[in-house]
């Protein structure tokens, strides 16, 4: 059971991490959502609120049923949860050694989901995925189980995964690593873009990239 000092600070990250996403250009106004781990359920941001506006209060606490479980943080916030709340529960479920949850609208990221295309090895740093590729997962309409499955399922042990015609999501054990994962994806896909402006770039073999990936698991390299 999470201490309320340790509520607050999961809270406040969460909202930090969204003027982060903000910041960086990764969302464009409410666009995008957070969420970490806490006692049986998780923690994640509202529904179509602006970053700048969140305040800790505004976090929503689920079970991993989608029930609201504010506790005594319900008395100060009557905000809704991240439409997208199938989607962070399904990778929790999915993923015992996903602690953080962050889905975003990058700009060069979502121009390949919008193409349907995955994000492949043009640099070896795509390891830090721990894999070939950054998946694209088939079109599914938002907020819906059938996204969060289609996601899963795509993703497979992998850190991230595109959504067609959508965004980005990444994982990991922290929400600051998944943060971390995102802003090196999203230079990636914007290497990519510029890549095949002046060629077609050669991909990485898969041989080597296993090597890669080994190599950074050997060294704890990247977000984990
Ligand atoms: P929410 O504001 O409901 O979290 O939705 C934003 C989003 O990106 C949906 O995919
Ligand atoms: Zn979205």
């Amino acid at each position: 059971m999470l201490t309320p000092e340790q509520n607050v600070v999961r809270r406040r990250r969460l909202v930090k991490v969204g003027q982060e996403i903000s910041r960086l250009g990764f969302v464009k106004g409410t666009a995008g959502n957070a969420s970490v781990r806490a006692d049986d359920g998780f923690l994640v941001t509202p529904s179509g609120m602006s970053y700048a506006d969140m305040k800790p209060n505004d976090i929503v606490h689920l079970d991993m049923e989608g029930n609201i479980r504010q506790g005594r943080w319900l008395a100060k916030s009557n905000t809704k949860p991240s439409s997208e709340w199938h989607l962070h529960q399904a990778i929790f479920e999915a993923r015992p050694d996903v602690n953080a949850v962050l889905h975003t609208h990058p700009t060069f990221s979502t121009t390949l989901a919008v193409l349907g295309k995955p994000l492949p090895a043009i640099h070896y740093l795509i390891g830090i995925v721990n894999g070939c590729e950054v998946p694209c997962a088939p079109y599914r309409t938002f907020g819906t189980g059938e996204l969060s499955e289609i996601v899963v399922k795509t993703m497979g042990d992998r850190h991230a995964c595109l959504l067609d015609h959508h965004g980005l999501v990444a994982v990991a054990s922290d929400l600051w690593d998944a943060l971390e994962l995102t802003i090196q994806i999203e230079s990636l896909a914007e290497l990519y873009w510029r890549a095949c402006a002046m060629g077609e770039p050669s991909i990485i073999d898969d041989e080597e990239m296993d090597r890669v990936c080994a190599k950074f698991k050997a060294m704890n390299y990247g977000p984990q």
